[in-house]
Parts: structure tokens; sequence; C-alpha cells
């Protein structure tokens, strides 16, 4: 679909977003962020302004996972193409090294399980949720030190097992995720200017992408 001229205005929450956008599904979009914490750091959201996870149809969830997953795609292909990699390699191979070298998911990106997970933590009114307007949420940095690292929980676990069988050892996962905190009053902005460059850049890996594929 092209952006602005099959979907009109595209809104995330109360702001106009059209020229930040650079990927449109049937129920979704992806737009540049405003405060990148990081080179890269985009928004994916359903069409319909939705608040929740749990307000999402079936289609729009698939729909939204699938962008995701296609903005994923692209994001490596533009950040973690190594120039080592051989010209001669297929279409396939190439998209498994890129996979390979991807940091937005994986042990680059702090996950200490070699398996897929989503984490769901329910935030209880008066117990754990975020208290009042304030910047900052302890919880991205538990999950980010040794509180959220299970993988080093359960190597600790199987270590000890193979001592007790007289077994080698090998490294320990460690978590990722240590970048200094930053809060969001502190982040610059972006210019308008600034955004519709890199959202015409992301369109344009993404091209290249499709054409690749089809
Ligand atoms: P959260 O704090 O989880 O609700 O995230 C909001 C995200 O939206 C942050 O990454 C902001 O930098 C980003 N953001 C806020 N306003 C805009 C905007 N007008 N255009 C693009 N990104 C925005």
């Amino acid at each position: 679909m092209t952006v602005n001229s099959e979907t009109g205005p595209l809104r995330f929450g109360p702001f106009e977003v059209t020229s930040q956008v650079f990927y449109i599904t049937p129920h979704s979009f992806a737009l540049v962020n405003l405060k990148p914490l990081l080179p890269g750091h985009v928004l994916v959201c359903p069409q319909k302004p939705h608040k929740r996870l749990t307000d999402l149809s079936a289609p729009e969830l698939t729909d939204l996972m699938q962008a995701v997953q296609r903005v994923q795609r692209m994001l490596a292909r533009h950040y973690f193409t190594s120039s080592s990699s051989s010209s001669s390699s297929s279409a396939g191979e190439k998209a498994e090294e890129e996979e390979e070298q991807t940091g937005e998911d994986g042990a680059e990106a702090g996950q200490t399980v070699p398996h897929l997970h989503v984490h769901v933590i329910p935030r209880i009114h008066g117990a754990t949720a975020k208290s009042g307007d304030g910047p900052g949420d302890k919880i991205y940095e538990m999950m980010a030190d040794e509180n959220g690292n299970v993988g080093g929980a359960l190597w600790d676990r199987e270590q000890q097992q193979q001592q007790r069988e007289g077994g080698a050892s090998s490294g320990r996962p460690q978590p990722g995720g240590g970048f200094p905190r930053i809060e969001d009053a502190d982040r610059q902005a972006r210019s308008m200017r600034e955004m519709e460059e890199e959202a015409k850049l992301f369109r344009d890996v993404l091209g290249r992408l499709d054409r690749e594929e089809s």
C-alpha cells in the first residue's frame, strides 16, 4: 500500500504522523521515532488507535506481528549487512546471514535463553504498577540486570548438575541491554526533516528487499 494516497492521514495517538510512516499493511503501519533511544528505534502500530494488545482482533494481531517481522528484516538489512558477506550468496543465504547478525532480538539484545519469548508482566494497581507520573520505571533496569538473567540462573543449575557428574563448564550467559538510563525528558526531539529523510531511507530499503524477494 502506498503511504499517503490510499490510507489518508495516519495518526499515532493524537499526533498526525503520515509523513513519518515508511510501511503500511492492511491493519498496521510503521513510523520513525520522534525521540529514538538508539538508531533504528521505530514504532509499529495498529491502524485503529487501540490502546492495548488485548483490544486487537485476530487479523489485526497477525498483521501487526507480520509487520514487526518485516520491519525487523528491513532494519537488519540496513544495520547488520556485513561487508564480508559473499556477493555470490543466494537471497536465502543472505537473509540467514543478516538474521545471525541481528541485535534486535537474540543475545546481543540481552536475550539469555535462546528461544523466542514474549514477557507478559501484569502491573497491578497499587502494588506493582508504576506509581505517579514521574519518568523512569525500575522494571526495565530489573529486566536488564541479574533479576532478568534467567539464562544465567538456568546455567547455574546445569552447572551444579554437571559438577556432580564431573563434566566441563562453559561460559555463563550475560544479561545485555546495559545502556545508561535515558529519561524521556532528556531526549532531543528530532526535526520533521530528519524524520522524513529517515522514513524515505527505510522505504527504499524495504523496496530493495521486496525486489530481491520477488
Ligand atoms: P511509550 O513511552 O512506550 O508510550 O513510547 C512512546 C514512543 O513514541 C517513544 O519512543 C516516543 O519517542 C515516540 N513518540 C512520541 N511522539 C511521537 C511522534 N509524534 N512521532 C513519532 N514518535 C513519537
